[in-house]
């Protein structure tokens, strides 16, 4: 038997939660499918469970540890009757309402659940290095977003890896707090635009390393340098850095959306005036839908307009 709902969240980040809290104290007792712990990179709460500490979310004077944030985010949800399952979509079919999600392993023909209306905040992740390293030392000196740790680099010398528009980006955000930056890229020539690129070269505290692969990350609890290979001399050798920031794209969540409701070109899914998608009754918000701004703030910002735009959107179908 399929649980009948009549709001699902998808997602247990910012987004999520957010759109969980306030279709909760509207009384729509929305149920939360809030993602499995299968990797450290989608358990649930998203990506500030990878986060140590918040220093710019509104109303935290001190500061927050990702993970608290998410926990005091859920727990706000509950206690306002939201529900949860710590399973993920696996399936959907949003042809016509009510929407059919099949979660784990499930692909037999009854959904498990059913949902008069859904809010999809499953959210993106940063592409990384997978080099040694990586697992134990994000958070301690590896990062994937400057505007959230630029901060915490002052006076230090840092690298970033990638080529494209976010890395000259994030590199020329660190400078306002770093002693220096060092570009590592695989090529010789930046993928960046024109003006970008301009900016990044005319930058004194901007250096590059062309032709360059980061090899592994070093440092026990803390990072201490990055091993490096030039893939035009064969040599290696040891950058010391105490920062590191890994800027080599972002891959949205939605592979499970294919087909069912519109994506743009990169795969992030197209929202119309606010977090409408192309499916009516099916909202988007957070980093799945957004790749310009990322913030956990932004993220719960959405989270809400969706919630917002879900309720309104109930209330026509109920008087129509
Ligand atoms: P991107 O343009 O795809 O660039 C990714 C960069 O990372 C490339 O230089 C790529 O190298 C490198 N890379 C990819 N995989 C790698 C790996 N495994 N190891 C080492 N390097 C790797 O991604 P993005 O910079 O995140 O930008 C995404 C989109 O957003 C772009 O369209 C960009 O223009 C836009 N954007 C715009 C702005 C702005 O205008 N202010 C800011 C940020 C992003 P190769 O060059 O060798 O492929």
């Amino acid at each position: 038997m399929s649980e009948q709902r009549q709001v699902v969240v998808l997602g247990s980040g910012p987004a999520g939660l957010t759109a969980a809290i306030y279709t909760a104290r509207a009384n729509l007792k929305p149920l939360v499918l809030e993602g499995e712990p299968s990797s450290t990179s989608d358990q649930p709460g998203g990506q500030l469970m990878l986060t140590t500490e918040i220093e710019n979310f509104p109303g935290f004077v001190e500061g927050i540890e990702g993970p608290e944030l998410m926990a005091r985010m859920r727990d706000q949800a509950k206690r306002f009757g939201a529900d949860f399952h710590t399973r993920k979509a696996t399936r959907v079919d949003l042809s016509a309402p009510p929407f059919k999600i099949w979660t784990g392993e499930a692909s037999g023909a009854a959904p498990d659940v059913v949902a008069t209306s859904l809010i999809i905040a499953t959210g993106a992740q940063s592409l990384m290095l997978g080099v040694p390293g990586e697992n134990r030392l994000l958070g301690h000196g590896l990062s994937t977003c400057a505007t959230c740790d630029g901060f915490f680099f002052r006076e230090q010398d840092v690298a970033v890896v990638g080529g494209g528009d976010s890395a000259i980006e994030e590199a020329l955000f660190l400078t306002r707090f770093v002693r220096s930056v060092t570009i590592v890229h695989r090529r010789a020539e930046l993928r960046a635009s024109k003006i970008m690129q301009e900016r990044a070269f005319s930058n004194e505290k901007i250096s590059f390393r062309w032709n360059s692969v980061v090899t592994e990350l070093l440092g026990e609890s803390k990072l201490t340098g990055v091993a490096l290979h030039d893939l035009s001399t064969a040599e290696d050798s040891i950058l010391e850095v105490s920062g590191v920031f890994v800027a080599i794209g972002h891959a949205p969540s939605t592979a499970v959306f294919n087909g069912q409701l519109e994506l743009r070109e990169n795969g992030y899914i197209q929202t119309y005036g606010g977090t409408r998608t192309s499916v009516e009754g099916v909202f988007a918000c957070g980093d799945v839908q957004d790749d310009t701004y990322r913030q956990a703030i932004t993220a719960a910002g959405s989270g809400c307009s969706a919630a917002i735009d879900l309720e309104r959107w109930l209330d026509v179908q109920e008087h129509s």
